[in-house]
């Protein structure tokens, strides 16, 4: 079974095809990340524009370095939400182009759920497992009890990981997106700053970035206002310290709760060396298996939509003509309506 994804959710423009839900046979991702740099985050009306220009030259480009025809093709999937509707839009509608001119079935795909099952490229998933979500815009802990099924248990109230990491680096003046960078001078660095941790009420799954981002911030304006030198590496030592802690222990509270058998690790943030490290000890002496994606699974591709579109497929679901972008999508609700579409 090949499936075939598209993702133009934000500012990356990307198709790849995944052979029986596991197997990457092709995988393209053009990054629009050059553009944006100059303004310091994702311009919207820009995204749009490039998606325009890259999305035909990225889906031949994957064909080509499949060795495959359309025809070897046995569906669509692509990312109808959530993300920038614009961007969306792209991606969903030269899907619908496609699979209608070669009579393919369409798959609609939460970006969450793909990256969650950026996972089961590399390892089956056995359920129930609990899996931390940590992109640019989302910080949630999700249960899943079968596949398809989504239970968030846990979410950000006010910043993502990704986007506490990106604001923090356009203070230390690192350039956009900042979470790698921050990662980097992290490893050179000592957490030698006491920054907050927001544990919030007790029992509570929910996150809170905000007041972190503020102190950090603080912190450094403090300092150049009193000619203090504050070592650039310390800061992100320091502030990477707090966000790690406050993810690895609500991930290993949370999977002890629900008894769960994995722990997954999805999105961009999940390349962060400090978390990697931090989880991998925390789980090294328990039952629960820990899954985190390889570096080029964590940020935006489309093997991870074909991934999440191969289990859907199985499962019957297919989306119909009227398939449209869904920017605010909740991946609960996603899940709901997959199970009624079951065939
Ligand atoms: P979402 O998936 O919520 O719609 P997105 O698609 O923009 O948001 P991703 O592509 O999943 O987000 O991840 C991008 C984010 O990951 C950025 O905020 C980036 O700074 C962060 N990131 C990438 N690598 C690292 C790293 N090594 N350490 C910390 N953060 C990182
Ligand atoms: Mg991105
Ligand atoms: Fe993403």
């Amino acid at each position: 079974q090949y499936i075939l994804a598209v993702e133009t959710s934000c500012d990356e423009t990307a198709a790849a095809i995944v052979k029986n839900g596991r197997e990457i046979i092709s995988n393209v991702v053009a990054s629009q990340i050059e553009s944006h740099k100059r303004f310091g985050g994702v311009v919207p009306e820009i995204a749009s524009r490039h998606h325009v220009e890259q999305i035909t030259i990225v889906l031949e480009e994957t064909i080509n370095q499949a060795k495959l025809s359309f025809d070897d093709i046995d569906a669509i999937a692509v990312t109808e939400g959530p993300g920038l509707v614009g961007a969306l839009l792209i991606g969903v509608n030269a899907a619908k182009a496609l699979a209608y001119a070669k009579q393919k079935p369409l798959i609609g795909v939460h970006h969450i759920a793909g990256h969650i099952y950026a996972n089961q490229l590399e390892k089956e998933f056995i359920f129930p497992l609990l899996s931390l979500v940590v992109s640019g815009g989302h910080t949630e802990l999700i249960l899943m009890k079968e596949h398809g099924s989504f239970e968030v248990i846990g979410e950000t109230r006010d910043d993502a990981a990704g986007e506490a990491y990106d604001k923090v680096a356009r203070t230390l003046k690192l350039p956009y997106p900042g979470g790698p960078h921050i990662d980097r001078l992290a490893a050179d660095g000592e957490a030698l700053i006491d920054f907050p941790r927001a544990w919030l009420e007790d029992g509570s799954y929910d996150f809170s970035f905000s007041g972190l981002k503020s102190a950090v911030i603080n912190k450094l304006h403090n300092a150049e206002q009193r000619n203090q030198v504050l070592k650039r590496e310390d800061v992100a030592a320091s502030f990477q310290a707090s966000v790690v802690d406050v993810l690895t222990t609500k991930t290993y509270k949370a999977a002890k709760e629900f008894g769960v058998k994995q722990v997954i690790v999805a999105g961009g943030v999940a390349a962060n060396k400090g978390l990697r490290a931090a989880l991998s000890t925390k789980f090294m002496d328990e039952d629960t298996e820990l899954l985190i994606p390889p570096l080029s699974l964590c940020t935006d591709n489309a093997a991870m939509i074909a991934a999440a579109g191969s289990v859907a497929f199985e499962q019957g679901h297919r989306a119909g003509w009227n398939l449209n972008a869904n920017p605010g999508l909740d991946i609960e609700e996603y899940g709901r309506r997959r199970k009624l579409s079951k065939g």
